[in-house]
């Protein structure tokens, strides 16, 4: 544990030099004053990533993500803004204030059940060399040498003790491997195998650990998929399975959430490494989140039977509610992934990504066979409930989009569905009215601090509003430290449903911010409401901030270059005072925007 404070920031931005650290993880090219390469977090062939030394920011034209070194961090490892800190400091030898760390026996707890399963893990891969049986279902199955590997497949023999005799050898006691719930307990208080004559799947978080396992037993063997339960280690709701290949080589431009284990293997055999499965469970909110977090697109391909179907439908809802919008892919004929890769290839399945039909349209297809639509009644009670779909779609023209497309599908006026929709959207509306929350005219503020705080608390009120901030301002500019790392943060409060306060309470007892801070806060938003020209003139009053200051800075250093007479370094200085002026001046322009 360590505490944030105002110049840590600076110190790392000043020893962790941005072009080198994302070099590690980008392929740069000189390009004038900054350096141009592929973006990391959006797949093109031609380079729109660009890092710029002097400002010590990066920043993609393509796809609009881009901050400091901190954000380049959280975004490219997935971790927390603490967690980036952390990581930066560990990389470029920062000292950080320590605390003693009273928790280090849990810690090394921890760390001995992710080397049984490691080991566990070792032992059924060299188990499946000596199996025919389990090689030749594999290869039955299509799966190649290679792709074996990858995924570390592996066998557990039919045995009742082998892996038992195997870690316990390795010295290993037996209520830890318990723990990790690798052998049962008997009546007797024996302990066995639990995984006896099966395929084994090792399930492996982003960092490469082994958390758990899914074993395939043989024909009819029951059940034909046994699981890991829960362990300490392993917690099924918030891991997926194919994360750590997700996490090291995908383009992270898509994401297919398929069934199980073998569609994502299989799709990977064929040159499809973005699937992942979720852990013999259905699909929770925290994977939702999870994967809408690691991918742009999101596709939902499960089995085209009736379960399949159903268990769709569910997963839409799920990600609907975490405001992630999923995509469909229809097989058809009651094939899995799996099944439809064998029979049709790769550009088939391509193709059906391609033709993937929206969440909406996937619901009201569904909504189609409970009703006769040759009956007028029938009729008129799908379009109502059709209504009810469109109804909860928030942006208009993609609304107006599906009510176009259904009107002429079922001969059914626009006027009369968008009636039906605003009588619906009344009916909200009166109950979202008792929520509603005074406004307070004399919110702009004009000093530097206050501005940070007061944009930062819109950003919190909704996901929205955070979204246009984000890609309005760049994060360099929240030059208060507690107001960058509730920013950065933020999105939290929207992925889990959380309280504001809630939010800000977790990030107080982990020493990111303190109480004073944390009130202020929720004093400002429980005060607000919101207002686009306030939040538009927060940001403008923040960037000119943050510009003027920053031209001073280099009006000083030109000076000091005119007395050294370094003449590239001067002419380099005068560029930076160019474009800051022109940045000054486009200022003035302010934009409007809605949502
Ligand atoms: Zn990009």
């Amino acid at each position: 544990m360590f505490v944030i404070d105002d110049n840590f920031l600076d110190e790392i931005r000043d020893r962790a030099d941005i072009v080198d650290l994302i070099g590690e993880y980008v392929e740069l090219k000189r390009s004038g004053a900054n350096y141009m390469g592929l973006c990391p977090f959006h797949s093109e062939k031609t380079p729109s990533f660009s890092v710029s030394p002097s400002k010590n920011i990066f920043k993609c034209f393509g796809c609009g993500e881009g901050g400091d070194v901190i954000t380049f961090v959280m975004k490219r490892e997935n971790l927390g803004f603490r967690e980036a800190v952390e990581f930066l400091a560990e990389k470029y030898n920062i000292t950080l204030r320590e605390y003693r760390d009273v928790n280090k026996e849990a810690k090394e707890k921890i760390e001995m059940l992710y080397d049984i399963n490691r080991s566990a893990a070792m032992y059924f891969l060299k188990n499946l060399q000596k199996s025919k049986k389990a090689i030749d279902y594999l290869k039955n199955r299509g799966l190649s040498a290679k792709t074996m590997a990858k995924y570390g497949l592996g066998y557990s023999e039919d045995s009742w003790t082998s892996l038992y005799d195997y870690l316990t050898k390795l010295g290993y006691k037996e209520e830890e491997i318990y723990e990790v719930n690798l052998i049962s307990k008997g009546k007797s208080g024996n302990y066995y195998d639990r995984f006896r004559g099966r395929v084994m799947f090792p399930i492996i978080n982003r960092n490469n650990r082994v958390i758990g396992f899914g074993a395939r037993g043989f024909g009819d063997a029951k059940p034909k998929y046994l699981n890991s339960r829960e362990t300490p280690i392993f917690n099924k709701g918030k891991n997926l399975f194919n994360m750590n290949i997700i996490s090291k080589e995908s383009s992270r431009e898509r994401i297919i959430l398929v069934e199980g284990y073998m569609d994502v293997i299989s799709l990977y055999n064929s040159g499809i490494n973005y699937s992942v499965a979720s852990l013999g469970t259905s699909l929770t909110e925290d994977q939702a989140v999870l994967i809408g977090k690691m991918a742009k697109e999101i596709y939902i391909c499960y089995d085209s039977d009736n379960a399949g179907i159903n268990a769709t439908s569910r997963a839409i809802d799920i990600f609907i509610q975490k405001s992630i919008k999923p995509k469909i892919i229809e097989l058809g004929e009651g094939l899995d992934p799996d099944d439809f890769i064998k029979k049709y290839g790769l550009d088939a399945f391509e193709n059906k990504i391609k033709s993937a039909i929206s969440y909406v349209e996937f619901k009201v297809k569904r909504l189609k066979g409970n009703f006769n639509l040759k009956d007028s009644q029938g009729l008129s009670n799908f379009s109502m409930e059709a209504a009810k779909i469109f109804s909860g779609i928030i942006n208009p023209i993609e609304r107006d989009i599906f009510v176009k497309k259904f009107s002429s599908e079922y001969n059914i006026s626009k006027e009369a569905i968008n009636n039906y929709i605003n009588y619906i959207g009344r009916n909200k509306r009166k109950e979202l009215k008792k929520t509603k929350i005074k406004i307070n005219k004399n919110t702009v503020v004009d000093t530097k601090e206050k501005a940070q705080i007061e944009l930062l608390s819109y950003s919190l009120l909704h996901r929205d509003i955070y979204n246009y901030i984000k890609n309005k301002i760049e994060i360099t500019y929240f030059t208060n430290i507690k107001t960058r790392i509730v920013f950065e943060e933020a999105l939290r409060i929207f992925e889990n449903d959380m309280e504001i306060s809630d939010f800000l309470k977790e990030l107080v007892n982990s020493n990111s911010i303190d109480d004073d801070f944390a009130n202020k806060i929720i004093k400002i938003t429980g005060n607000i409401e919101v207002n686009n020209k306030i939040i538009d003139e927060l940001i403008s009053t923040i960037e000119r901030n943050y510009l003027k200051s920053e031209k001073e800075k280099i009006l000083k250093n030109i000076e000091k270059l005119q007395v050294e007479k370094d003449k590239n370094l001067l002419l380099q200085a005068l560029n930076d005072l160019k474009e800051i002026n022109l940045k000054l001046n486009e200022l003035k322009e302010e934009g409007k925007y809605e949502w």
